[in-house]
């Protein structure tokens, strides 16, 4: 079957290049008897590179005539279990059956919902994931750094992500406008936010981050709605300078303060 034409809309940005390909797959650092989820196999160009390190992939494809190519492909693959659906409709670590890695190269359209379907329980072991540049240096940024954020925070309040290489945007077909990095996310072992907090720490620090050029007396009191006294309170409490910013907090500072204001125990 010749592959069906490139829908731009559904994020469609081909891989050829098999050294880039090793090199994404290597990163997943996978045995042989595990199983990788793999986010948009596309044409299967990276499901090649995972199939040859990994004992089982689970791709999760929504294009339904690249479902169909892939099925052609892979007939006689038992190892390779193909669903056709929209990844954020997913729980992915249902889809594996149990432990799991997770690899991708995202559609950048909805790169941010992935992200975070990514740090969904149960979570991938590990995941490597191939994002917009920019997303990989927000992901990545530390406290008081340009790119530190909203995204940062959440991101690293249960994992740990590394920025592991670039890619050109030329090294795709068709190439996208910017380019591209890919980063390692690992999850703590002990994680700043419980599992059963992690949105109302989401609603918390992106609140936050809208006053990202406020000083945290008048956050606190803005999306706390507190009076000065309470805002005080809870800021002595947890440690964190009235006079600090936002930007320079970490997830650790963010989840004390949560706790001091009584949004969490
Ligand atoms: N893995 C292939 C490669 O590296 O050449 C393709 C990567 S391409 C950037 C993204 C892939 O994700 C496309 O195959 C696209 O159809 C698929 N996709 C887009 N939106 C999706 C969604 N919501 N759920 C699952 N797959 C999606």
């Amino acid at each position: 079957m010749r592959p069906p034409p490139v829908r731009k809309s559904l994020g469609q940005h081909f891989l050829t290049d098999p050294r880039i390909l090793a090199r994404i797959a290597d990163a997943v650092a996978l045995d042989p008897h595990e199983t990788v989820v793999e986010i948009g196999p596309g044409r299967g160009s990276l499901t090649d590179a995972l199939l040859a390190r990994a004992g089982r992939v689970v791709a999760v494809e929504i294009d339904p005539k690249l479902v169909e190519l892939l099925r052609e492909k892979y007939a006689h693959e038992s190892r390779l279990t193909i669903i056709e659906a929209d990844v954020l409709d997913v729980n992915l670590g249902h889809a594996a059956g149990g432990e799991y890695a997770l690899a991708g190269n995202v559609p950048y359209y909805i790169t941010t919902p992935i992200l975070f379907q990514a740090l969904k329980q149960p979570r991938a072991l590990r995941s490597v994931l191939l994002v917009q540049r920019e997303v990989a240096a927000r992901m990545a940024a530390e406290p008081g750094a340009e790119d530190y954020g909203a995204l940062s925070v959440n991101v690293q309040a249960v994992a740990r992500v590394e920025m592991l290489f670039r890619i050109p945007a030329g090294a795709f077909t068709p190439p996208p406008r910017v380019d591209s990095a890919v980063v390692r996310v690992t999850p703590r072992a002990e994680p700043v936010v419980r599992p059963g907090d992690e949105e109302s720490f989401r609603i918390f620090v992106q609140a936050a981050f809208a006053l990202r050029r406020k000083q945290m007396r008048r956050v606190v009191r803005t999306i706390g709605a507190r009076s000065v006294e309470e805002a005080e309170r809870a800021l002595a409490a947890s440690g964190v300078d009235p006079d600090a910013r936002p930007e320079t907090l970490s997830a650790t500072q963010f989840h004390g303060l949560g706790r001091a204001l009584g949004l969490w125990g």
